[in-house]
């Protein structure tokens, strides 16, 4: 699909970023190139319309969750096209008010992701966001947060994921993903 060339091309990647032996994908540059950042806001509006939706008996998703840090440059885009709410997964200690929270291991050792608690109500359809998936700790950690609040998560979305990581096994609903990298 063109859409998907146009935004596989922008990325660029980083050998030895943020440490060595580890090749960093920069997302930044699809969000530099207005017309390939268009592409990936209406092929994401795009997929959720025509597959996501399939999976909620409403027919409509009411919250988009997306990742600390760079879920947040797409996540509330999309939720405002979808009339959603949006709402935040941060690093611990970031949200004010009563939240719910989970440990995750990450390479070196352990994070804490948190959600405010009376951000999604009982039932609610969900869909997380991030921009890359890699082993899927970050998401399964937010999905445990949705799950906390009895919220329901229809699919996590990604602008791209790296498929050999099998990061798509350790969560709770189906995988969507723009670009697949090995
Ligand atoms: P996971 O928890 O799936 O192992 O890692 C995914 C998280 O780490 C995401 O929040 C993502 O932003 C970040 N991440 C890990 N590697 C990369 C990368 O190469 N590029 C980008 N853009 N993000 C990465």
């Amino acid at each position: 699909m063109a859409d998907v060339e146009l935004i596989k091309k922008q990325i660029t990647y980083h050998p030895d970023f943020p440490k060595k032996g580890v090749v960093f994908l920069d997302i930044f540059p699809v969000l530099r190139n207005p017309a390939a950042f268009e592409a990936l806001l209406n092929h994401l509006e795009n997929h959720i319309k025509s597959h996501t939706l399939a999976l909620s008996e409403s027919k409509k998703i009411d919250v988009v969750v997306a990742l600390d840090a760079r879920g947040f440059l797409i996540g509330p885009i999309l939720a405002l096209r979808l009339g959603a709410a949006f709402v935040p997964v941060r690093k611990g200690g970031k949200l004010p008010g009563e939240c719910v929270k989970v440990t995750y291991e990450k390479e070196y050792g352990a994070d804490i992701f948190e959600m405010q608690s009376d951000a999604i109500k009982p039932g609610q359809n969900v869909v997380v966001f991030d921009d890359l998936l890699a082993t899927g700790g970050s998401a399964k950690a937010a999905g445990e947060l949705i799950s906390q609040v009895d919220g329901k998560t229809l699919e996590y979305i990604f602008m791209v994921e790296l498929p050999f990581l099998k990061g798509s096994s350790k969560l709770n609903a189906p995988v969507y993903s723009v670009i697949q990298h090995d």
